[in-house]
């Protein structure tokens, strides 16, 4: 039997998500996004109220919730804002490759810090002639008796200006492609710099930086899995955070939606409120469809690994479509406002920035589109031999 019946408890979650977006987010989130304000302050409130890093499983103290779980809170608190929600969301994706290769004492050490204080963590896979194609990637990690010494720069790096600790993808072999990619806990007391910070478009709540390594030093021990197996600890993370992605791109539109349909009830042109006018009343329908889909995908590629069943064609297709949908609910929402949704003053125009980047990160749709064409056309056992970067 389907059923698509959230439980009590997943109901209540998914409350104490949209209470804490209405509370804590909302009020400030617009102002945020124009000043490029860090939210340590909300940062702080979520981690104390269980809203952050509710992926890490109960024996390292966390609330061990499920993907579902986690994207009913992503899909709430990105409504309120998607760049805030990023950084509090980052800590998923920097400790998922910690969760999925980790020693048993990488794990309790480095987990174990984000339950104990509101502590962030990075992934750092983007280099800049390595974006898409991973392969190219230049941070060396060379093994030198019971240590690694790791050189390089990795840029865009959601939360690398604050965080306490780096998931860190280097070569350990230079002339193996993908195959020669490792990954690797650094804290940043080992020598991390924070280069830059950039200046975005969108989403100008959340950090992203440029961070480098130079002879930075690290315990062999450090390693995720085994070495040279990076490439593939990276891509079976993506695969369990695209549904988060998918999630806050739902969140986004939903935001947008609900201004677009709100707004086109009160203005009114030719005598009526807009919303009367059908060529109006479609778009709205669209956008009504679009989020429903893009949901419904999210949310299956979600329980598709809490069955712990393989989701890489489904998680594309979620981040895929609810990225594209996100984009296309945030210019139609745009369009409903007429000249108004043009003008800062009104609150659809951030959310058209924001929207944008569901289409580029943890993979553009264009890559998306490769993940689905591969697993449509190609046999699992026929994949070996590919490689589809991030
Ligand atoms: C705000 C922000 C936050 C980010 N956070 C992180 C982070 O925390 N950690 C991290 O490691 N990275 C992060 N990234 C990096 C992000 O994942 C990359 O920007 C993304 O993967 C694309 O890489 P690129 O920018 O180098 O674009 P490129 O790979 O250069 O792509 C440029 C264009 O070419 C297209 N393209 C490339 N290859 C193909 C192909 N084979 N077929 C068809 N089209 C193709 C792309 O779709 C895109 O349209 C972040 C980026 C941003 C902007």
């Amino acid at each position: 039997m389907v059923d698509f019946t959230l439980t009590e408890e997943q109901q209540n979650l998914r409350e104490m998500a949209h209470d804490f977006a209405v509370k804590e987010i909302r009020p400030v989130a617009w102002d945020y996004d124009r000043e490029g304000t860090w939210p340590q302050d909300i940062i702080e409130k979520a981690w104390e109220v269980g809203l952050m890093n509710s992926h890490i499983p109960l024996e390292y103290g966390g609330p061990g919730a499920g993907f579902l779980d986690g994207c009913l809170i992503e899909e709430e608190l990105a409504w309120g804002c998607s760049g805030i929600q990023t950084s509090l969301a980052c800590n998923g994706l920097a400790s998922t490759p910690v969760m999925l290769g980790g020693s048993e004492e990488l794990k309790r050490e480095y987990l174990g810090r984000l339950i104990e204080a509101p502590l962030l963590a990075s992934f750092c896979l983007t280099e800049p002639d390595a974006g898409s194609d991973v392969s190219g990637m230049r941070t060396t990690a060379e093994r030198r008796g019971d240590r690694y010494v790791i050189n390089g720069s990795k840029c865009f790096i959601t939360n690398g200006g604050y965080a306490n600790w780096y998931t860190v993808f280097a070569k350990t072999d230079k002339d193996a492609g993908h195959r020669g990619i490792s990954a690797f806990v650094v804290p940043r007391d080992a020598g991390v710099v924070v280069d830059k910070k950039e200046d975005k478009l969108g989403q100008r709540a959340s950090n992203t930086a440029t961070v480098s390594f130079t002879d930075v030093e690290i315990p062999a021990g450090n390693l995720l899995g085994a070495e040279n197996e990076g490439f593939k600890l990276a891509m079976m993370t993506l695969d369990r955070t695209r549904p988060g992605v998918a999630a806050m791109a739902v969140g986004v539109a939903r935001a947008a939606f609900e201004f677009a349909t709100n707004y086109s009830r009160e203005r009114v042109q030719f005598g009526v409120p807009i919303a009367m006018h059908q060529a109006v009343q479609f778009m709205i329908a669209d956008m009504a469809t679009d989020i429903e889909a893009a949901r419904l995908l999210t949310w299956k590629s979600a329980v598709m690994l809490d069955q712990g069943q393989r989701n890489t064609l489904i998680s594309a297709h979620a981040k895929r479509f609810a990225a594209d949908a996100a984009m296309k609910v945030a210019t139609d929402a745009i369009q409903v406002y007429g000249g108004y949704g043009f003008i800062k003053e009104f609150p659809v125009e951030k959310l058209f920035r924001d929207a944008k980047i569901m289409q580029l990160y943890e993979g553009t749709s264009q890559i998306q589109r490769l993940v689905i064409a591969r697993e449509t056309l190609l046999p699992r056992h026929a994949q070996e031999s590919q490689t589809v970067a991030v």
